[in-house]
């Protein structure tokens, strides 16, 4: 299990990075460690039990890779690619995903809630047990997925489509829906308010 730390600095509310005593916008040497972590990880094919919190990545793959109990919260991904990977047990809360994608991959009892994706793929992937309450999506696509018990709950979901999709037992409760596309997909065992 990864430390719980929280940043020193007076009233910053961020897990502490790494083994540090402060979090990456507190660190002074920021941009060199951001550096070493990237390079750590598209060199390693299993992230366990790793606190990378407030982290900052951009434009590189992370295919294929297992990802388990790690803390990536209020972390920022621009155009990462997690296809084909194994994401578990693992925080990603109150971060920013523009123009990722998770294609093909396995997500379980992994926290998305309070973050904000735009742009993004999570086509063809089985993610159950997961958590995106409070997120803010626009033009995402989760087609072809089983989205078993999943909670969306107080969501705000614009362009969205979830096509041919398992969402029995996913929670849509209390949420915000533009141009959502549930075509082909069981949404009659989803929940859309607490009245059965
Ligand atoms: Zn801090």
């Amino acid at each position: 299990m990864y430390s719980h730390k929280k940043c020193s600095e007076k009233g910053c509310l961020y897990f502490a990075y790494k083994d540090y005593d402060k979090c990456l916008e507190h660190i002074e040497n920021r941009d060199k460690l951001i550096k070493e972590a990237t390079l750590e990880l598209k060199n390693s094919d299993i992230i366990r039990n790793s606190n990378l919190s407030t982290i900052q990545l951009d434009s590189i793959e992370l295919k294929d890779k297992i990802i388990v109990v790690t803390n990536f919260s209020n972390s920022k991904f621009t155009n990462i690619d997690f296809s084909g990977s194994s994401i578990l047990f693992s925080l990603f809360q109150y971060s920013t995903f523009l123009n990722c994608k998770f294609n093909s991959t396995i997500i379980k009892y992994t926290v998305f809630a309070g973050s904000t994706f735009t742009d993004c793929e999570f086509l063809d992937s089985n993610i159950v047990n997961s958590n995106f309450n409070g997120i803010k999506g626009e033009n995402l696509s989760f087609n072809d997925s089983d989205m078993y018990y999943s909670t969306f709950i107080s969501s705000n979901l614009k362009n969205v489509t979830f096509v041919e999709c398992n969402l029995k037992k996913t929670d849509l409760y209390k949420s915000e829906r533009t141009n959502v596309n549930f075509k082909y997909s069981n949404y009659e065992e989803a929940f859309f308010n607490r009245n059965r």
